[in-house]
């Protein structure tokens, strides 16, 4: 993904004003890494448009990049569609305020009734844990396992419904001074109507204060289906993400916060009872765009208008247009990029180079060509054949090097040149296979 952005943000390498034009390329390929995020269509098509819509128009600050404009908008606009964050539960001043947890099987509800329990009792609440999850008979006992763990009690009943055991927890959770009851209901592998009928008498008939969507961020672009199923049926106040400390890559908390308009309250990060994290979108959209800050995407869109930089350059090689000042550039791009010859090998023609340079101080090299061509006229460096005798004592001079030295500048750069222009007259196939050795 973060390739992908890397190259989505070259595109934004425009001078200006962002224009719908300019922003095209890039903005089809943000529109991708959404989607490979696994962010739904629907969402990722509204997304876009806002953006462009922002975009458009926006004067591009002075030293500030367009594609680090663009970056900004992009990650602001994200966090802006997570958000707000409220990753807090409203208690009932009096009595017991009622919790409860829906959500498709193996979603995660009955072990984030857990680390919800544990982080209540962190708060000096009471939580009791209601085992209403009728369907499996394993899942009675993993919540009393649960509960033990932590010291919290857990209610059951034997041969029941879950609106009974409900009602009955409720009365049970009030007789014991348990302040908040934590309903973990039975979920299907599929959405179907039993299950949700079952779960509107229950919101029916107990009232809970606040019905949480547990919700499996794993499931990528299913999630979205579910999501719209409970929340039809249900209604919701906030989402519960799991397993986002997987390979999740979260586009599933974007997708599911729009189509429930709900915020997402918590992130579960774990299997363990202490892995519940408050929901934070900055953190997420972070994770989604596979990096951590805008400050690293901005770095990645930089070293993307380098390779740009390279392109430009070998497309005018390519037409046989190469001179002293393309030589420069290339060698002040190498410099820049640190491991001399591995970046070489990028440029054509420079590989034979490069493994002349093995085995030499390669940066002490560079500057010494560097500021050869530095002691040179433009029209020298654009005309090399005009440097005589007269001119590199100069050029020489200048550079604190023997005249020597500039002649084997000159040789090399007229090795260069000829390869240059062999290949402008290659074919594409032939350059391609020149290229790659
Ligand atoms: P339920 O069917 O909705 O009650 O789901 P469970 O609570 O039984 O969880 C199903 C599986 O997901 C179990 O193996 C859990 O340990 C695991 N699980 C739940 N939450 C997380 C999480 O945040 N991260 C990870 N890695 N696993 C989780
Ligand atoms: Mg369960």
């Amino acid at each position: 993904l973060q390739k992908r952005l890397s190259s989505a943000f070259r595109q934004f390498r425009v001078s200006g004003v962002l224009t719908e034009a300019n922003m095209k390329e890039g903005l089809r390929e943000v529109r991708t890494a959404l989607l490979e995020a696994d962010v739904n269509y629907n969402v990722v098509q509204d997304f876009m448009t806002r953006v462009t819509d922002k975009a458009v128009g926006t004067q591009v600050v002075k030293s500030v990049r367009p594609e680090q404009q663009i970056v900004k908008i992009v990650h602001d606009e994200l966090v802006d569609l997570m958000g707000p964050s409220d990753p807090t539960i409203r208690f009932e001043k009096t009595g017991t305020t009622v919790l409860m947890l829906c959500g498709l099987q193996g979603s995660g509800k009955t072990t984030t009734s857990g680390k919800l329990a544990k982080l209540l009792t962190s708060q000096n609440r009471k939580p009791m844990l209601v085992a209403a999850d009728l369907q499996r008979p394993a899942a009675v006992e993993q919540l009393k396992v649960i509960g033990a763990q932590l010291g919290v009690p857990v209610y059951t009943q034997e041969n029941s419904n879950p609106v009974k055991v409900c009602q009955d927890a409720l009365i049970e959770a009030n007789r014991r001074g348990c302040d908040t009851l934590i309903l973990d209901t039975a979920g299907r592998l599929h959405v179907d109507d039993e299950l949700m009928a079952e779960l509107v008498q229950i919101e029916k008939k107990v009232k809970p204060h606040q019905v949480f969507f547990v919700c499996d961020a794993m499931t990528g672009q299913d999630a979205v289906a579910s999501a719209e199923a409970f929340n039809a049926a249900l209604e919701l106040d906030g989402v519960i993400m799991t397993k986002l400390d997987g390979d999740a890559r979260g586009g599933a908390a974007l997708s599911v916060r729009r189509v429930t308009g709900v915020p997402v309250k918590f992130v579960g990060k774990g299997e363990k009872l202490d892995k519940l994290d408050p929901f934070d979108p900055e953190r997420l959209v972070g994770q989604m765009l596979g990096m951590g800050d805008v400050v690293g995407l901005v770095e990645a869109a930089q070293s993307a208008v380098d390779e740009e930089e390279a392109l430009r350059q070998q497309e005018r090689m390519a037409k046989g247009k190469f001179d002293l000042n393309d030589f420069r550039q290339q060698i002040v791009q190498i410099k820049k990029m640190g491991s001399v010859q591995d970046v070489m090998g990028m440029f054509p023609g420079m590989s034979q180079m490069s493994e002349n340079l093995s085995g030499l101080d390669a940066d002490g090299e560079i500057k010494r060509i560097q500021g050869i061509i530095d002691s040179m006229t433009q029209r020298e460096r654009s005309r090399p054949d005009l440097i005589d005798i007269s001119r590199r004592r100069r050029i020489a001079a200048g550079a604190g090097v023997d005249p020597s030295d500039v002649s084997g500048l000159v040789k090399q750069f007229d090795a260069m040149a000829a390869f240059v222009k062999q290949m402008a007259q290659m074919t594409m196939l032939d350059k391609l296979k020149a290229l790659t050795g």
